[in-house]
């Protein structure tokens, strides 16, 4: 019987795996300009590290892979990064340095959702958490790192959508307004949307099914009822984003999925050919609750995520030249094992000098271990046959240039040196 992978899950494989690296190499270069520094934080917890009273969205209460193991304990594979990120700096106590701690993950998530088209129940997500403190110019720090992030992968129309959801005061508030909206039309809203004006009218907004009735279309925005503090912190945070000059604007229906959110929300767009809806490549917000219901102070943070596969394929859609695979400097063929022995030591020394080097392993002739160094792309073939050996010599070939010279064996390393560093 053949073995396949998990339904929802994809292997990248070797001919992939360098815009993977490019892609976490952009996110460390990047983050660490911001003085962020990395947390690494276990793939799973706890199951009441997401399954906490509070968090009623589908991601968690559906989509997680919940297990208990040999000892009973129930675990979840984390269906997002900020839950555990949270866990921990509770738990390690981060907050007694008495200063914001600004970290960023990347790693994969789990989600029981119908796999399609850039929708796996494995991905990954890199993200940002600024823990421990409520400023608008913190909230902005935030927007403007995510939005300069996307702007240097070199994607296209990158545009901030920003709103404000306001103080627990003014959500509440909020939260009211939508009750009674949507009361009257309740019978036609789908099941989920029933239950959801009693325990969370704000995700109708974002409902799948419901997106398109009418009275989503009519309900009130959060920014109809905020009250003066939080209005003036989200002007704050506005003026932040000016004095940045980025490319924003306000979207009085954006609340975003997860049940934790106040104040601050926004998503990160760019504009990408044949994407539609899925311009959105991640976005984020503001939470106050969290760290409290996880057992810590109370202490509020902002933080974002984006999907990493969305990007890649965002870059490939836009046609950027973005990684290059790994290129071979130098190949070199043997046709006997002697002079395997010879190519060993070559090899060795080729490397020292930080040159890519390889050799053929499976006992092929001179014409397809030839075949396979061009098939590789190799800069440079070093042949060490029977005659050149007697010579003491290699013969190197510029495949580019198609120039074959005769180099004695105790030079080649410095004849390729002078050549690759060209
Ligand atoms: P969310 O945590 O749901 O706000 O999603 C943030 C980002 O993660 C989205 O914009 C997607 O790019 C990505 N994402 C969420 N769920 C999946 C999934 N099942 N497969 C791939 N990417 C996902």
């Amino acid at each position: 019987m053949a073995i396949n992978k998990v339904k929802g899950t994809y292997d990248v494989l070797p001919n992939e795996s360098h815009k993977w690296i490019k892609l976490e190499k952009d996110i460390r270069d990047i983050l660490s300009l911001y003085h962020i520094r990395e947390i690494r934080t276990p793939m799973m917890e706890y199951s009441n590290v997401f399954h906490r009273d509070s968090e009623g969205s589908d991601m968690v209460t559906k989509e997680t892979y919940n297990f208990v193991d040999r000892s009973n304990r129930a675990l979840t594979l984390r269906p997002e990064g900020t839950a555990g990120v949270i866990r921990s700096y509770v738990e390690q106590k981060l907050y007694t340095s008495q200063e914001l701690e600004k970290v960023y993950y990347i790693g994969p998530n789990f989600r029981y959702e119908r796999p399609q088209k850039g929708r796996y129940r494995q991905f990954y997500q890199f993200g940002v958490e600024a823990i421990g403190a409520v400023d608008a110019a913190l909230d902005a720090e935030i927007i403007i790192l995510a939005y300069d992030f996307i702007n240097r992968l070199g994607l296209k129309g990158v545009k901030v959508r920003v709103n404000t959801l306001g103080d627990e005061a003014s959500r509440i508030a909020y939260q009211k307004a939508l009750v009674n909206h949507f009361e009257p039309y309740k019978d036609e809203l789908c099941n989920d949307c029933k239950i959801r004006i009693d325990k969370n009218p704000l995700r109708i907004l974002d409902c799948k099914i419901d997106h398109k009735h009418p009275s989503v279309k009519s309900a009130p925005t959060p920014l109809d009822l905020l009250n003066e503090v939080s209005k003036s912190y989200f002007d704050e945070v506005v003026s932040y984003l000016d004095v940045a000059g980025i490319s924003y604007e306000i979207a009085p229906k954006l609340v975003r999925g997860l049940d934790y959110y106040s104040h601050t929300v926004f998503e990160i767009e760019a504009n990408i050919e044949g994407f539609g809806a899925q311009n959105v490549l991640g976005g984020g917000g503001r939470y106050q609750n969290l760290v409290k219901e996880l057992g810590g102070p109370d202490l509020g943070g902002i933080g974002f995520a984006f999907g990493m596969e969305r990007l890649l394929m965002a870059i490939e859609a836009s046609k950027l030249e973005y990684s290059k695979d790994l290129e071979l400097d130098c190949f070199v063929i043997t046709m006997n094992q002697p002079l395997k022995k010879i190519a060993t030591k070559l090899l060795y020394d080729l490397r020292s000098e930080q040159f890519v080097a390889d050799m053929n392993y499976t006992a092929k002739g001179f014409k397809g271990q030839f075949k396979q160094a061009l098939r590789l792309e190799a800069k440079y073939i070093v042949i060490l046959g029977e005659e050149e050996f007697q010579k003491g010599v290699a013969s190197i070939k510029d495949t580019r240039t198609e120039i074959q010279e005769e180099v004695k064996l105790e030079d080649v390393v410095t004849y390729l040196k002078h050549k690759l560093e060209k």
